[in-house]
């Protein structure tokens, strides 16, 4: 319940052109500015050293191009192009060829034929050069259309790109089956928005139960399931299901977000499990990252520590 309500703070917030103002001026400025914290960066040469680093360690990571619910078609087709040179500059570097994206991104909320469009032109690109392309799971006006559009680049023989199932969604576990019977790769995550009760579960435990439910589905019947979550009971709960059915490591990975719960990360890599860390880099930054304060109110607080001490560092004129 004060998850929720913590939820539906953030996201008034999150709409508060004035916090977005003071958020964008300070947030990214230097090295240690307080949304570094969740973001790699604001180009793709940032996230590069962030993949880099997370290599180093023995781990996995999908780059994340920020940005959603763009107003133009002229806003989705520089994302996509945006995206189709970025696939260029990660094979230069040589790091790992995974990426995920948003279809409000691509259009979706304009036209949704156009959407498809700049889907396929990235998916094909990715395809050329052997990149796997996941599609994030947005708030639920998008949910029914986002596996449409995904069924439909299925359907037309499109392997290279996987799906998100959100846990809170009482549908889920029907879609977790339609996914697994046409061989799709999901990712499974809480999910991070604020939704009616009517269609989503608010309470914890609800969650975790659901979470659990599609998490069984999904190693038992799905392909490469990744299991996305820092919630170190759900992490257990999964391990143990794994091993007592006699599933190896190497059928499914775990998922976590840059910069949370890196002890945990460490922890699974060395009990030998695949991690795949989510890097999110980008101008476009300020809504994911009240999506992460909004998880966790604690978070709040460097928030505001760090904005005192950017504007006390802020050259007098
Ligand atoms: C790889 C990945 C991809 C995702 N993609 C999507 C998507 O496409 N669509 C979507 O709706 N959601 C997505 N999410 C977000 C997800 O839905 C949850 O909102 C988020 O993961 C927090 O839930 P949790 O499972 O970690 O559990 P929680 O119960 O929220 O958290 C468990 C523990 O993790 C730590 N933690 C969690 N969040 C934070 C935070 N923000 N700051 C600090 N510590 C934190 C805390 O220690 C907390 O106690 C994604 C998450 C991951 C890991």
């Amino acid at each position: 319940m004060i998850a929720y309500a913590s939820r539906i703070f953030f996201h008034a917030l999150a709409g508060s052109r004035a916090l977005k103002h003071l958020a964008s001026r300070y947030g990214m400025r230097n090295p240690g500015s307080f949304a570094r914290r969740f973001i790699a960066g604001e180009t793709i040469d940032e996230a590069i050293v962030a993949a880099r680093g997370i290599e180093a360690a023995g781990m996995t990571e999908t780059l994340d191009l920020l940005g959603e619910s763009v107003a133009t078609m002229a806003e989705a087709d520089a994302a996509t192009r945006a995206y189709v040179t970025m696939f260029d500059r990660i094979v230069a570097a040589g790091i790992g060829r995974n990426i995920s994206l948003k279809l409000t991104q691509l259009g979706l909320t304009i036209d949704r034929a156009t959407c498809v469009d700049n889907l396929r032109r990235i998916l094909d690109a990715a395809a050329s050069r052997d990149f796997f392309v996941r599609v994030d799971m947005e708030n639920s006006p998008y949910t029914q259309v986002t596996l449409d559009v995904f069924e439909t680049i299925w359907q037309q023989g499109y392997r290279n790109a996987g799906i998100v199932l959100q846990a809170y969604l009482r549908r889920t576990a029907d879609d977790a089956a339609r996914m697994n019977a046409i061989g799709a790769r999901v990712r499974l995550v809480k999910g991070a928005y604020r939704e009616p009760r009517s269609i989503a579960f608010h309470r914890k435990t609800d969650v975790d139960a659901a979470f659990l439910d599609v998490m069984r589905l999904l190693l038992d019947h799905g392909q490469q399931p990744a299991i996305a979550t820092h919630d170190p009971d759900l992490i257990d709960a999964t391990r143990k299901y794994a091993a007592a059915r006699g599933i190896p490591a190497a059928r499914y990975e775990f998922q976590m977000l840059y910069g949370i719960r890196r002890d945990l990360q460490a922890e699974l890599r060395n009990r030998g499990h695949g991690v795949r860390v989510y890097v999110p880099f980008g101008r476009e930054w300020f809504p994911y990252f009240m999506r992460r304060l909004g998880e966790r109110p604690a978070n709040i607080g460097f928030v505001i520590r760090g904005l005192l001490r950017e504007r006390s560092t802020q050259p007098a004129h």
